[in-house]
Protein backbone atom coordinates (compact mmCIF):
# COMPACT_ATOMS: atom_id res chain seq x y z
CA UNK A 1 0.00 0.00 0.00
CA UNK A 2 1.27 3.49 -0.89
CA UNK A 3 2.91 5.19 2.23
CA UNK A 4 1.91 8.73 2.84
CA UNK A 5 3.99 11.44 5.14
CA UNK A 6 1.97 13.81 7.05
CA UNK A 7 3.65 16.65 8.02
CA UNK A 8 1.54 18.91 9.94
CA UNK A 9 2.42 20.86 13.62
CA UNK A 10 -1.57 20.92 14.40
CA UNK A 11 -1.72 17.22 16.41
CA UNK A 12 -6.01 18.06 15.39
CA UNK A 13 -5.59 18.22 11.87
CA UNK A 14 -2.83 15.49 11.84
CA UNK A 15 -5.02 12.96 13.75
CA UNK A 16 -8.05 13.67 10.87
CA UNK A 17 -5.46 12.88 8.14
CA UNK A 18 -4.02 9.59 9.38
CA UNK A 19 -7.80 8.31 10.12
CA UNK A 20 -9.41 9.32 6.52
CA UNK A 21 -6.07 8.03 5.00
CA UNK A 22 -5.66 4.68 6.68
CA UNK A 23 -9.51 4.02 6.10
CA UNK A 24 -8.82 4.26 2.67
CA UNK A 25 -5.64 1.70 3.26
CA UNK A 26 -2.79 4.04 2.95
CA UNK A 27 -0.01 3.48 5.68
CA UNK A 28 1.18 6.97 7.16
CA UNK A 29 3.93 8.89 8.98
CA UNK A 30 3.50 11.99 10.93
CA UNK A 31 5.77 14.73 11.37
CA UNK A 32 5.60 18.07 13.11
CA UNK A 33 8.86 19.98 11.62
CA UNK A 34 10.05 20.39 7.95
CA UNK A 35 13.65 19.37 8.50
CA UNK A 36 12.34 16.57 10.32
CA UNK A 37 10.35 14.77 7.05
CA UNK A 38 12.91 16.11 4.74
CA UNK A 39 15.44 14.01 6.36
CA UNK A 40 12.79 11.05 6.81
CA UNK A 41 12.20 11.14 3.12
CA UNK A 42 15.65 11.00 2.89
CA UNK A 43 15.87 7.89 4.75
CA UNK A 44 12.65 6.18 3.85
CA UNK A 45 11.00 7.68 0.66
CA UNK A 46 6.90 8.17 0.73
CA UNK A 47 4.74 8.05 -1.92
CA UNK A 48 3.29 11.07 -1.36
CA UNK A 49 3.75 13.89 1.12
CA UNK A 50 1.13 15.88 2.72
CA UNK A 51 2.79 19.36 3.81
CA UNK A 52 1.21 22.44 5.75
CA UNK A 53 2.39 25.60 4.55
CA UNK A 54 2.67 27.08 8.04
CA UNK A 55 4.96 24.84 9.97
CA UNK A 56 6.99 26.29 13.30
CA UNK A 57 10.84 25.51 11.50
CA UNK A 58 10.65 26.09 7.93
CA UNK A 59 7.77 27.34 5.76
CA UNK A 60 6.21 23.90 3.71
CA UNK A 61 7.37 26.43 0.53
CA UNK A 62 10.99 26.52 1.45
CA UNK A 63 10.36 22.72 2.46
CA UNK A 64 9.09 21.75 -0.95
CA UNK A 65 11.92 23.68 -2.77
CA UNK A 66 14.31 21.68 -1.07
CA UNK A 67 12.45 18.58 -1.32
CA UNK A 68 12.70 18.95 -5.10
CA UNK A 69 16.60 19.03 -4.78
CA UNK A 70 16.35 15.92 -4.60
CA UNK A 71 12.88 14.06 -5.10
CA UNK A 72 10.04 14.17 -7.46
CA UNK A 73 7.33 12.65 -4.96
CA UNK A 74 3.89 14.30 -5.29
CA UNK A 75 3.14 17.16 -3.15
CA UNK A 76 -0.46 18.21 -1.62
CA UNK A 77 -0.09 21.55 0.83
CA UNK A 78 -1.98 22.22 3.61
CA UNK A 79 -2.97 26.27 3.40
CA UNK A 80 -5.10 28.10 5.53
CA UNK A 81 -5.16 31.60 3.51
CA UNK A 82 -6.29 31.25 0.02
CA UNK A 83 -4.16 34.02 -0.86
CA UNK A 84 -1.45 31.79 -0.41
CA UNK A 85 -2.95 29.41 -3.17
CA UNK A 86 -1.28 31.64 -6.13
CA UNK A 87 1.98 30.85 -4.84
CA UNK A 88 0.49 27.17 -3.80
CA UNK A 89 -0.05 26.74 -7.80
CA UNK A 90 2.44 28.52 -9.29
CA UNK A 91 5.22 26.52 -10.74
CA UNK A 92 8.05 27.74 -8.76
CA UNK A 93 6.91 25.66 -6.16
CA UNK A 94 6.35 22.27 -7.85
CA UNK A 95 3.61 21.00 -5.36
CA UNK A 96 1.25 18.86 -7.62
CA UNK A 97 -2.20 20.10 -5.40
CA UNK A 98 -3.23 22.09 -2.57
CA UNK A 99 -6.44 22.36 0.35
CA UNK A 100 -7.29 25.29 1.90
CA UNK A 101 -7.86 24.67 5.70
CA UNK A 102 -10.51 24.00 6.94
CA UNK A 103 -10.77 20.52 4.61
CA UNK A 104 -12.64 17.70 4.27
CA UNK A 105 -10.20 14.77 5.24
CA UNK A 106 -12.06 12.46 2.96
CA UNK A 107 -11.56 15.31 0.01
CA UNK A 108 -7.81 14.77 0.83
CA UNK A 109 -7.80 10.94 0.37
CA UNK A 110 -9.23 11.82 -2.82
CA UNK A 111 -7.22 13.71 -4.14
CA UNK A 112 -3.91 11.74 -2.63
CA UNK A 113 -5.29 8.91 -4.18
CA UNK A 114 -5.76 10.62 -7.99
CA UNK A 115 -2.49 12.05 -7.88
CA UNK A 116 -1.09 8.67 -6.77
CA UNK A 117 -3.05 7.10 -10.05
CA UNK A 118 -1.56 9.75 -12.36
CA UNK A 119 1.95 9.57 -11.12
CA UNK A 120 1.81 5.42 -11.14
CA UNK A 121 3.23 4.98 -14.36
CA UNK A 122 6.63 7.54 -13.83
CA UNK A 123 7.43 5.02 -11.14
CA UNK A 124 7.91 2.21 -13.64
CA UNK A 125 11.66 2.25 -13.20
CA UNK A 126 12.78 0.51 -16.28
CA UNK A 127 10.66 2.60 -18.12
CA UNK A 128 12.38 6.06 -18.62
CA UNK A 129 16.12 6.25 -17.14
CA UNK A 130 16.70 10.02 -16.94
CA UNK A 131 20.85 10.97 -17.48
CA UNK A 132 21.46 14.87 -17.64
CA UNK A 133 19.11 16.00 -20.32
CA UNK A 134 18.62 12.77 -22.08
CA UNK A 135 15.70 10.45 -21.23
CA UNK A 136 16.05 6.76 -22.39
CA UNK A 137 13.14 4.87 -22.78
CA UNK A 138 14.27 1.06 -24.14
CA UNK A 139 10.76 -0.03 -24.54
CA UNK A 140 9.71 2.17 -26.94
CA UNK A 141 13.02 2.46 -28.49
CA UNK A 142 13.10 6.31 -27.93
CA UNK A 143 15.52 8.85 -26.46
CA UNK A 144 14.08 12.58 -25.63
CA UNK A 145 17.19 15.24 -25.31
CA UNK A 146 16.38 18.35 -23.78
CA UNK A 147 12.99 17.05 -24.47
CA UNK A 148 12.71 16.80 -28.19
CA UNK A 149 12.25 13.66 -29.34
CA UNK A 150 15.44 12.31 -31.43
CA UNK A 151 14.45 10.69 -35.06
CA UNK A 152 17.08 8.27 -35.08
CA UNK A 153 18.22 5.14 -36.61
CA UNK A 154 18.44 1.66 -35.07
CA UNK A 155 22.24 1.90 -34.76
CA UNK A 156 22.00 5.10 -33.97
CA UNK A 157 19.58 4.31 -31.10
CA UNK A 158 21.61 1.38 -29.58
CA UNK A 159 25.24 3.53 -29.63
CA UNK A 160 23.40 6.29 -27.58
CA UNK A 161 21.59 4.07 -25.51
CA UNK A 162 24.83 2.53 -25.03
CA UNK A 163 26.71 5.53 -24.21
CA UNK A 164 24.12 6.55 -21.49
CA UNK A 165 23.88 3.86 -19.24
CA UNK A 166 27.47 4.45 -18.89
CA UNK A 167 27.82 7.97 -18.60
CA UNK A 168 31.80 8.42 -18.30
CA UNK A 169 32.88 5.22 -19.64
CA UNK A 170 35.13 5.22 -22.34
CA UNK A 171 33.63 2.66 -25.10
CA UNK A 172 36.29 1.11 -27.71
CA UNK A 173 35.00 0.93 -31.22
CA UNK A 174 35.16 -2.60 -31.10
CA UNK A 175 33.04 -2.30 -27.85
CA UNK A 176 30.44 -0.13 -29.60
CA UNK A 177 29.84 -2.59 -32.72
CA UNK A 178 29.53 -5.46 -29.94
CA UNK A 179 26.25 -3.18 -28.47
CA UNK A 180 25.02 -2.99 -32.31
CA UNK A 181 24.84 -6.42 -32.34
CA UNK A 182 27.67 -6.41 -35.42
CA UNK A 183 31.01 -8.40 -35.37
CA UNK A 184 34.28 -6.75 -34.31
CA UNK A 185 36.09 -6.63 -37.71
CA UNK A 186 38.69 -3.98 -38.91
CA UNK A 187 36.49 -2.68 -41.77
CA UNK A 188 33.50 -2.02 -39.58
CA UNK A 189 35.04 -0.11 -36.83
CA UNK A 190 35.32 3.02 -38.73
CA UNK A 191 31.13 2.75 -39.68
CA UNK A 192 31.47 3.50 -36.07
CA UNK A 193 32.69 7.20 -36.63
CA UNK A 194 30.41 7.63 -39.00
CA UNK A 195 27.70 6.30 -37.17
CA UNK A 196 28.61 8.80 -34.04
CA UNK A 197 28.64 12.18 -36.87
CA UNK A 198 24.98 11.78 -37.70
CA UNK A 199 24.67 11.13 -34.12
CA UNK A 200 26.08 14.39 -33.46
CA UNK A 201 24.89 16.33 -36.20
CA UNK A 202 21.32 15.15 -34.59
CA UNK A 203 22.47 16.22 -31.36
CA UNK A 204 23.59 19.72 -32.40
CA UNK A 205 20.14 20.47 -34.21
CA UNK A 206 18.35 20.38 -30.56
CA UNK A 207 21.39 22.05 -28.49
CA UNK A 208 24.15 23.13 -30.56
CA UNK A 209 26.36 24.10 -28.21
CA UNK A 210 26.84 20.81 -26.08
CA UNK A 211 29.23 18.18 -26.99
CA UNK A 212 27.41 15.24 -24.65
CA UNK A 213 29.61 12.59 -26.84
CA UNK A 214 33.65 12.80 -26.49
CA UNK A 215 36.03 11.79 -28.67
CA UNK A 216 38.78 10.00 -26.48
CA UNK A 217 41.97 9.80 -29.20
CA UNK A 218 42.62 6.18 -29.83
CA UNK A 219 40.35 5.22 -27.60
CA UNK A 220 37.32 5.57 -28.79
CA UNK A 221 33.82 7.39 -27.23
CA UNK A 222 31.92 8.37 -23.92
CA UNK A 223 28.71 10.39 -23.27
CA UNK A 224 29.96 12.86 -20.61
CA UNK A 225 26.83 14.51 -18.92
CA UNK A 226 29.16 17.75 -18.10
CA UNK A 227 29.18 18.45 -21.45
CA UNK A 228 25.52 17.58 -22.14
CA1 LIG B 1 0.52 24.89 10.82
Amino acid sequence: MPHILIVEDEAAIADTLIFALQSEGFTTTWLSLAEQALAEQQRNPADLLILDVGLPDISGFEACKRLRRFSEVPVIFLTARSEEIDRVVGLEIGADDYVVKPFSPREVAARVKAILKRVAPREVPAASPVSGPFQLDSERVQIHYHHQLLSLTRHEFRLLQSLLTQPERVFSREQLLDSLGVAADAGYERSIDSHIKSLRAKLRQVSAAAEPIQTHRGLGYSYSPRHA
